[in-house]
């Protein structure tokens, strides 16, 4: 763990960035108003006489407290506070026979990208060390087109039908009359819907409090879909290794930290960084052909699940580094708009629920929070290609609007044209419409796996702890419904969790009879 420094003569990175500011400023720079002007005064708004009222003329006042006004913009409604890096992708491992996309193209080669990890659930100004999942998303900047992963520290995920997604969220967030995060919210939901067993499982373990964002795996935890020149397509999910080893907080550590420092994981990252020790996380991907899809015994589009490393085997990629802090983080990383609908070819969406879900609303909502114009911010730009299109104007349209070029598609006139060669690969389809409900689909069995075969004793404690500590302020019946639940997935699951509550019920009823003595 990094410790926050006090000590002057040994203090942190990030407690000496104005002092690296000024040393390499060389002097101060003469102050303006935003158009430019030069200012007289910084410390006093113009007044009749020293004692006011103001003039509506003062516009270095009017040009500074408006602009103040509208410093924020709104925050994410999920994953607000996160922190972000800039590094680079490097190819280790050949995979150009499942994929064409650019950024595989040859072992060596080397891809700008900018990384965000986050927590879920919590505001802007939460903290870091929160149980939650942490979200871990990357834009890679490649030779066509922005790529965004957009993933978790997780290979799974909740729920698997989008349509749940605004529901789930409401119940980790506040009550709406209260304003409290609300356990019977929380637990009466996820007990209803099984299938988040197994993220749930996840979560309550020590791996759902990491011990910063350095020491976690990532995942990109959908099912995609990779082309290769040929036009031959196999499914494929990725997953980003620590290099730096795992390693998670107790509950209590996370509790502790979330009190003395909310911002421990953004911290460590930083001071990581500026003091040259990178970050680097391994690629690999999981392979399963069009054929082994449609014989699987589990539904490979389902975001609930894995695919077992013994069956899919990991195949390494390369390495992602992550080697510079950005130069403003309102500018790079509040900015930033990750969308799993950024896509390149090579790399395309699988028939996941979740994902078809994702790849229509994340860019959805940044074009609310940021703008229609989101993807000229320079953070978000793709600058390692040329964007050529018919899209023009719009709010805060900041680059050239593609000057003269034509606006309308098909012309005569050398606007951009189409390639063939890019089109997506095929699929095809033919099923009877329908919403089908997929609440049933085997919602225990890989949990059980998970208990039995990855969790070792002590885990195991921690797991039940960690849940039953939560889980005790919800009412009896959700309790009831929860240890039912994971019942079904190893009968030793339920039981542990039930003696762990008749426990802390007992605590209750021991300290509630010392209170009335
Ligand atoms: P393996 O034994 O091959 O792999 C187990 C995986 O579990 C490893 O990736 C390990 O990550 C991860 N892991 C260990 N402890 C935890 C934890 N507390 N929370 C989350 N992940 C953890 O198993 P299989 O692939 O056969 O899958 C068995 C079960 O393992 C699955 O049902 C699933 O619950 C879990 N799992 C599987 C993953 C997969 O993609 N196949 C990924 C993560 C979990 P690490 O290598 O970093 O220690």
């Amino acid at each position: 763990m990094i410790n926050q420094t006090t000590d002057m003569a040994n203090r942190e990175k990030a407690a000496e960035q104005l002092n690296e500011f000024k040393k390499s400023s060389g002097a101060a720079s003469k102050l303006t108003t935003a158009t430019g002007a030069p200012v007289g005064n910084k410390t006093a708004i113009q007044t009749v006489g020293p004692r006011g009222p103001a003039l509506l003329q003062d516009f270095v006042f009017q040009d500074e407290m408006s602009h103040f006004g509208r410093e924020r913009i709104p925050e994410r409604v999920v994953h607000a506070k996160g922190a972000g890096a800039f590094g680079y992708f490097e190819v280790t491992h050949d995979i150009t026979r499942y994929t064409k996309a650019k950024v595989f193209e040859h072992i060596g080669k080397k891809t700008p990208l900018l990384a965000r990890m986050s927590t879920v659930g919590g505001e802007k100004g939460s903290a870091d060390t929160a149980r939650d999942p942490r979200g871990f998303a990357v834009k890679f900047y490649t030779d066509e087109g922005n790529w965004d992963l957009v993933g978790n520290n997780t290979p799974i995920f909740f729920i698997r039908d989008p349509m749940l997604f605004p529901s789930f969220i409401h119940t980790q967030k506040r009550n709406p009359k209260t304003n409290l995060k609300d356990p019977d919210m929380f637990w009466d939901f996820i007990t209803l819907r099984p299938e988040s067993c197994h993220q749930v499982s996840f979560l309550f373990s020590n791996r759902g409090t990491p011990d910063g964002f350095r020491h976690m795996n990532g995942y990109g935890s959908h099912t995609f879909k990779l082309v290769n020149k040929e036009g031959n397509a196999v499914y494929c999910k990725f997953h980003y290794k620590t290099n730096q080893g795992i390693k998670s907080l107790t509950g209590a550590q996370a509790g502790d930290l979330g009190g003395t420092d909310p911002d421990y994981a953004t911290r460590d990252l930083y001071n990581a960084i500026e003091a040259g020790n990178f970050p680097s996380y391994t690629l690999y991907i999981q392979v399963m052909t069009f054929e082994e899809a449609e014989n699987w015994r589990w539904n490979p589009f389902d975001l609930t699940k894995v695919w077992p490393h013994g069956e899919f085997p990991l195949i390494p990629v390369g390495r992602l580094t992550l080697n510079r802090n950005p130069k403003n983080y309102f500018a790079e990383v509040e900015q930033s708009a990750f969308s799993p609908a950024h896509l390149v070819p090579g790399i395309e969406a699988s028939p996941d629920k979740m994902l078809q879900g994702r790849l229509y609303s994340y860019s959805d909502t940044h074009r609310h929070r940021l703008g229609t114009n989101y993807q000229q911010l320079p953070v978000n730009c793709p600058f390692n290609t040329r964007v050529r299109n018919y899209q023009r104007d719009g709010p805060q349209n900041c680059d050239d609007n593609q000057e003269g070029a034509p606006n309308y598609f098909p012309n005569s006139f050398n606007g951009p044209q189409y390639d063939l060669s890019y089109v997506e690969s095929k699929v095809s389809l033919s099923a009877d419409v329908g919403r089908y409900n997929s609440g049933y689909d085997d919602n225990y069995s890989q949990v059980g796996l998970f208990w039995r075969n990855v969790l070792t004793e002590e885990d195991k404690r921690h797991l039940i702890l960690n849940m039953s500590g939560h889980l005790k302020d919800a009412q009896d019946f959700i309790q009831k419904r929860a240890v039912e639940n994971f019942s079904k997935c190893d009968p030793e699951y339920g039981r542990r969790l039930q003696q762990a509550l008749d426990e802390h019920k007992r605590g209750a009823q021991s300290s509630a009879m010392a209170a009335n003595l």
